[in-house]
């Protein structure tokens, strides 16, 4: 397959190429498009087999549910079997936008596009790509983000080139999205559980709903309950090098990362850091890059996969970044990178000094 890739403008893309890509999507083939999260790999979410091209492209299990991509609140009711009254409230605060929730699915929804449950993942996208997209498919994509599992998510077209080459059908380029995925919502059990902290928090969800509790396994990754989000159980957006992430006091975690990397590089390896403004200067290995001033959540969560991805195409081996769990997304980016890390931490606050990599 040769995959087209087209630029387009990202407030008011081009009405013909939509039309050829919702064609595409209709036909039961499969379109990367830009999302504000991240870039997704979409196809016709009520196509069973589109579901099963996309998990080929990606190479995910199937038991990983798709979230299906709506672009009218009117959308909902037709694939679902009840609409919750919180729902109604958090559609009309947060939709469009990075929310994803829950519902109970109804039969026109395939068990291809749910890994096999009996709910269905919705969301609202606020990218206008995205949107023009959704209503020119028929109304309904299913999309996970569009790069190879075990992945970093893709916030640049050219990573999905990368990734998805030969895979699909066509790219959309819409230029450089937010990061950070969707934050899930589960409204199928008595009270609403998040199944994934992101963009939207759980402070902004408590002003609008009464009681929102948060999935114990995501609270405590070392707490051996399964996440009740299927895909929270893999490891996710892994670079290619090991990555280890320091946490404590801003000198301690600066000298303590040198000294790692010192010693690394003395073995041979390549070693790459992930910092902020305020201490870049003060590393010295192969590769140092910022993702911003510290406590900019916004500019952390866009940059952090990418620059993980740009460690991939520098070869570096080992890979050490600043912790950044302060600032409102705090949660839900430490989320992401303690799961590239592997749940790798040396916290020197705890263990003063005593650290060992490797
Ligand atoms: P991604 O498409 O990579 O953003 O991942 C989608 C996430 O939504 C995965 O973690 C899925 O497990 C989760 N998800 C999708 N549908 C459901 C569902 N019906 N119930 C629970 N989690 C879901
Ligand atoms: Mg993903």
């Amino acid at each position: 397959m040769i995959t087209e890739y087209i630029v387009v403008n990202e407030e008011a893309p081009d009405g013909e190429v939509i039309r050829r890509a919702g064609r595409i999507i209709r036909d039961g083939g499969l379109v990367a498009f830009p999302t504000e999260t991240v870039y997704g790999l979409g196809g016709d979410a009520l196509n069973p087999s589109s579901s099963r091209k996309i998990y080929e492209a990606k190479g995910r299990p199937s038991d990983n549910p798709l979230i299906v991509h709506i672009c009218r609140w009117e959308d909902v009711a037709p694939i679902v079997s009840e609409i919750p009254p919180q729902a109604v409230i958090l559609a009309e605060v947060f939709w469009p936008g990075p929310l994803t929730m829950i519902l109970k699915k109804n039969d026109r929804v395939p068990k291809e596009t749910t890994g096999g449950l009996d709910t269905v993942a919705i969301r609202f996208p606020s990218d206008k790509v995205a949107q023009a997209l959704i209503a020119a498919s028929g109304g309904y994509i299913a999309a996970p983000s569009a790069n190879r599992s075990g992945r970093p998510s893709p916030t640049l077209a050219r990573y999905c080139l990368e990734d998805l080459d030969g895979r699909v059908e066509m790219i959309l380029d819409g230029g450089q999205v937010g990061g950070l995925e969707s934050t899930i919502i589960d409204l199928t059990q008595e009270e609403p559980v998040i199944l994934r902290p992101g963009f939207i928090t759980k402070e902004m969800l408590e002003e609008v709903l009464d009681a929102v509790e948060e999935d114990r396994a995501v609270i405590d990754p070392d707490s051996g309950i399964a996440p009740k989000a299927p895909g929270m159980k893999y490891k996710h957006y892994a670079p290619r090098g090991e990555l280890m992430i320091f946490k404590g006091e801003r000198d301690k975690v600066v000298a303590g990362i040198n000294q790692a990397a010192a010693r690394e590089m003395a073995a041979g390896k390549k070693t790459g850091v992930i910092c902020t403004d305020e201490t870049e200067q003060q590393y010295k290995a192969d590769s140092v890059k910022s993702t911003g001033c510290r406590g900019d959540d916004k500019s952390t969560a866009r940059e952090l996969f990418r620059i993980l991805r740009e460690f991939d195409d520098e070869g570096i081996e080992r890979i050490y970044s600043e912790s950044f769990d302060e600032g409102y997304l705090g949660k839900a980016i430490m989320n992401r990178l303690m799961k590239a890390a592997g749940h790798k931490v040396i916290d020197l606050g705890r263990a003063e000094g005593a650290f060992q990599t490797s």
